[in-house]
């Protein structure tokens, strides 16, 4: 008889030799929790406090799917669907980026540069993927106006089905297209969390990166940097005297994404550390 102790242990022995899941057992450990509270419907709490209770035997054949699917490296998030970003449970599926906590940090640099809950922004956010950054921003300040742009389909849809999930898809506004032309109006703050890896750099990235998410949310061209150069320049025409561009970067590219700012446009320009200490925001003032 299998129980939830039982399946917990021979799934983590398999994600071990499949050796997959990176930063060792106690990833290994939390894949395998997540993937079958994912199963069986229920949360991490409740898993451990019936980690003798028995499974029901297709509840294992489920769950021993998943697990195969996850040995091939597919990610967790991916195989069930869902990702908690800023309080927030985004859907995701293939074809957009997976949020990830480093991103936070963006989230955390608007909130200090913003003097109170209430202010009244409009915004945009270049490449939504999920939503990931336009609808955190929309969720915490109620009074904000976004509008997002992505080349994908997939991306679109899967941000415009996740806004109404967090009730703020009446601030939201999308457009297919590229970079910022799709914008009209003059704005008071530009977000982005564009592809920053560098092209040759992708081949050594984990099966579960290059092998499972879209290539287009990753790969920033020779030397990472290509998107850069777009939104900069654009991100000037298109914000209002004072407005803010705030932007992530790979964690070696502080130096080399400031100096693409032309200092007789830009002032204040800040780097930010995410929670590891790497530096993850670029942070400018149109003047
Ligand atoms: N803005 C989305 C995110 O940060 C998508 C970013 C991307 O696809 N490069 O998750």
């Amino acid at each position: 008889m299998s129980t939830i102790r039982t399946c917990l242990q021979n799934a983590v022995k398999k994600l071990a030799e499949a050796n997959v899941v990176t930063g060792g057992a106690e990833n290994a450990a939390l894949d395998a929790s997540l993937l079958l509270c994912h199963t069986l419907g229920i949360g991490r709490t409740e898993l451990y406090l019936r980690d003798d209770d028995a499974l029901d035997t297709v509840d294992v054949a489920t769950y021993d799917a998943l697990i195969e699917r996850r040995c091939l490296g597919e990610p967790v998030a991916y195989i069930t669907g869902t990702k908690e970003f800023w309080g927030l449970n985004f859907d995701v599926e293939k074809g957009v980026l997976i949020p990830r906590p480093d991103t936070e940090t963006l989230i955390a640099t608007v909130m200090a540069h913003v003097s109170e809950k209430q202010a009244s922004l409009s915004f945009v956010d270049v490449g939504v993927g999920s939503g990931t950054i336009i609808l955190s921003l929309l969720h915490e300040f109620p009074n904000f106006k976004g509008e997002g742009v992505d080349i994908s389909d997939t991306a679109l849809k899967i941000t415009q089905k996740n806004a109404e999930k967090f009730g703020v898809a009446e601030r939201l506004t999308l457009h297919k297209g590229e970079f910022l032309a799709p914008i009209e109006n003059t704005v008071d703050l530009i977000v982005s969390n564009p592809p920053y890896i560098e092209k040759d750099v992708i081949s050594t990235l984990s099966v579960d990166v290059k092998g499972f998410e879209p290539m287009e949310a990753l790969d920033g061209g020779a030397d990472g940097l290509d998107c850069y150069r777009v939104i900069i320049p654009q991100a000037c025409d298109k914000l209002n005297q004072g407005g803010l561009l705030i932007m992530e970067i790979g964690y070696d590219q502080a130096a080399t994404v400031t100096a693409l700012f032309d200092t007789e446009k830009w002032q204040g320009m800040n780097v930010i550390k995410d929670l590891a200490g790497h530096s993850r925001v670029v942070l400018a003032q149109k003047k």
